[in-house]
């Protein structure tokens, strides 16, 4: 099981690099074939097998030379990791469907995973990424729906995606009237609705909370230590991110339980 979703975590970890790098270019997809970034000549499929390919070509283009960042390997095995530990959680959470559900659960993490490389390394998210997670939501959505003839369930959905899109819209707007600056990027409540539309209302707060007090702490503690300015803009897709891993894994109730250890026993 561990290493079947290992393999499998190795090829959409593949597949991902080329989400990460070419969406924000605005280069298709699908065509062309992956090229070295310095030649333009094309990978030969000998060289394009996730982190073993790295490592025989010791990071570099067998044309060119040019060092092929590690970024790519890293990325690969990062996703395998991932997939390893949805496989390895699955059940934990019985709140919450898609933690149930290792398909689903696999797409949402690989979603989320990309949008925050994708910040982390442009500071944008890009609104076709948003519009593919949104597809696949809408999927999950009605498949779940169906099969539990629980259509109360979709429209939950629904509903939360858009609560989760304007509630950060009206927070921006209410600071940019204070201060006439933009705290929050419009990909940052784009992203808001995506994970409301996965994981429902009840999830959707317990995200909203628990990546504000995590972007807050980091901002912080960079501050403190002198290695972030005021200024300085920061991209909050990777709290968001591993806010919603954390809840569609352990179910909102238990990061509500956390919270109250952490504040109300002490
Ligand atoms: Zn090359």
């Amino acid at each position: 099981m561990i290493l079947i979703l290992f393999i499998f975590g190795l090829a959409f970890g593949s597949f991902s690099n080329v989400i990460i790098y070419r969406v924000p270019r605005n280069i298709s997809i699908i065509k062309p074939n992956s090229f070295c970034t310095k030649c333009n000549r094309e990978i030969k499929w000998i060289h394009k097998i996730p982190i073993i390919s790295w490592i025989v070509l010791k990071g570099k283009c067998s044309y060119c030379q040019s060092k092929i960042s590690y970024l790519y390997p890293l990325n690969e095995f990062l996703v395998s990791l991932i997939f390893i530990i949805n496989g390895l959680s699955l059940g934990l959470n019985e709140n919450i469907n898609i933690g149930n559900n290792l398909i689903s659960l696999s797409i949402f993490s690989l979603l989320i995973y990309i949008i925050a490389i994708i910040d982390i390394q442009n500071l944008i998210i890009p609104n076709r990424v948003i519009v593919l997670g949104i597809c696949f939501a809408f999927l999950n959505s009605i498949s779940i729906s169906i099969l539990n003839n629980d259509y109360y369930y979709l429209l939950n959905r629904l509903f939360s995606g858009i609560v989760g899109f304007l509630s950060l819209e009206i927070i921006i707007f209410i600071i940019f009237l204070i201060t006439s600056k933009y705290a929050f990027g419009s990909g940052d409540s784009k992203f808001y609705g995506l994970v409301g539309f996965w994981l429902g209302f009840n999830n959707l707060f317990a995200v909203f909370v628990l990546s504000i007090y995590l972007g807050g702490i980091f901002s912080l503690v960079g501050i403190l230590l002198n290695k972030l300015n005021r200024k300085d803009k920061i991209p909050f897709a990777p709290f968001i991110s591993l806010s919603a891993y954390f809840v569609a894994l352990f179910g909102s109730e238990n990061i509500w339980n956390l919270f109250s250890r952490l504040y109300i026993s002490s």
